[in-house]
């Protein structure tokens, strides 16, 4: 036998698998709902152009392409760390964080969960959201850390559970780690209220429990990037030290340039002077230091006081098609004669929504209407247009009356 004889073939990436589907389709109507990414009200993929704006800046510059350091490029984690936690955060104008620029979100979820594995003294188990994204589970796992769930999608209401979430976060053994998505949770689209973040916080504490936020969508949920950030910069505020994710890929569009960061709040800048050398030490085997054309995009945005303007009014463009996509779909519906209740696409919020549709009627809708979106029921709202929102809405109907 071969040397890779003993290799299984593994099964494909469930959401990948959707958009081939979907390419070998030969319908004129059809609709790829499944992969999250942007798309204008054309169906278009959409460069911000923000982003255009800086990459000329760049390129008059003539910048060389020397290595960045380990933890990446300065000006964009210092600007990284302040668009996350506020002008006004302590724990950053008191030093008391490290702040290292990551592959994208995924990459920076995995800096800080190879950190956690390695020196997290609690109990090395984190808890996700049922459901969550459905990375966080091998990205936690490959680095040796348990997974495990509390309640949170409530599939009678289509929204958050509280109460299962509550009473599941508090039996979590005292000293575990905990992921929250700081907003725009993905798959469901289903969001804490703030008094109910206050309560979780509270909760967090009293098990003593490390939360861990993932924020892939800081300004794509409500279309402000402080409003989006509020669970985060609360979380702080109340005293709890978190490590925290954050993904350029949405809010700036920078998907395939790998813009991210992972941030430690520490007790003291002593200690995360620590933490930072030795996450520095994590990161040199794996890529030695991270790539630099994108974080330069994303700095010249952040640091470009009429850039970054510009730039919070493209990304509420963005949010705002979404939320206006939301409504038209459930008008639609309402027009196609549905009596069910469709309120949950309204009050879920950011680039997915948990339609509720079961697995039977994702399957007929695909088959009879060459709409594709993940069996689990979520589809990208982004993927919507005005032009196909009333299809989208006689399909809906059509494989749920
Ligand atoms: N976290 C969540 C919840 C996500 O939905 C995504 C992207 O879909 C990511 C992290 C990271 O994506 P990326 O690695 O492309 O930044």
């Amino acid at each position: 036998s071969s040397i890779w004889s003993n290799v299984e073939m593994g099964p494909p990436d469930a959401i990948l698998g959707v958009s081939e589907a979907f390419k070998k389709d030969k319908s004129p109507n059809k609709m790829n709902l499944g992969v999250g990414a942007y798309r204008d009200d054309n169906g278009k993929p959409y460069v911000l152009p923000s982003v255009r704006k800086a990459e000329d800046i760049i390129r008059s510059k003539n910048l060389d392409k020397e290595y960045l350091g380990i933890t990446g490029l300065a000006e964009f984690t210092k600007a990284s760390a302040i668009l996350a936690f506020g002008d006004n955060c302590d724990a950053i104008k008191n030093k008391r964080n490290v702040t290292a620029q990551g592959i994208s979100g995924t990459g920076s979820l995995r800096i800080g969960a190879n950190f956690l594995s390695k020196f997290y003294p609690g109990v090395k188990e984190v808890w996700l959201p049922k459901p969550s994204w459905g990375n966080h589970t091998p990205i936690f796992k490959h680095a040796g850390i348990e997974v495990k769930q509390y309640r949170y999608y409530d599939p009678s209401t289509c929204g958050f559970d509280a109460k299962g979430a509550y009473e599941d976060i508090s039996k979590i053994p005292e000293n575990s780690i905990i992921l929250l998505h700081a907003c725009a949770h993905n798959p469901t689209g289903v969001d804490p209220k703030p008094d109910q973040w206050k309560e979780l916080s509270q909760i967090i504490k009293s098990r003593k429990l490390f939360p861990f936020f993932d924020m892939a969508y800081q300004g794509f949920a409500s279309g402000n990037i402080d409003n989006d950030a509020a669970a985060v910069r609360m979380f702080v505020n109340e005293g709890h030290n978190i490590a925290l994710a954050q993904s350029y890929a949405k809010n700036m569009g920078l998907y395939g340039e790998r813009v991210g960061a992972f941030t430690l709040i520490c007790e003291s800048e002593e200690e995360a002077k620590r933490c930072e050398s030795q996450l520095k030490i994590i990161i040199r085997p794996m890529y030695s230091n991270p790539p630099l054309s994108g974080p330069r995009i994303a700095s010249t945005i952040l640091n470009t006081a009429e850039l970054r303007s510009q730039w919070l009014t493209e990304v509420k463009g963005m949010a705002d098609r979404i939320i206006t996509m939301r409504s038209q779909l459930v008008e639609n519906l309402k027009k196609e004669g549905s009596s069910h209740n469709w309120q949950h696409i309204t009050d879920q919020i950011g680039m997915f929504c948990f339609t509720g549709l079961k697995p039977d009627q994702v399957a007929r809708i695909t088959e009879e209407f060459s709409v594709y979106l993940t069996k689990d029921g979520r589809i990208s709202v982004a993927g919507i247009s005005s032009k196909n929102n009333a299809y989208l809405a006689h399909a809906i109907h059509t494989v749920s009356k």
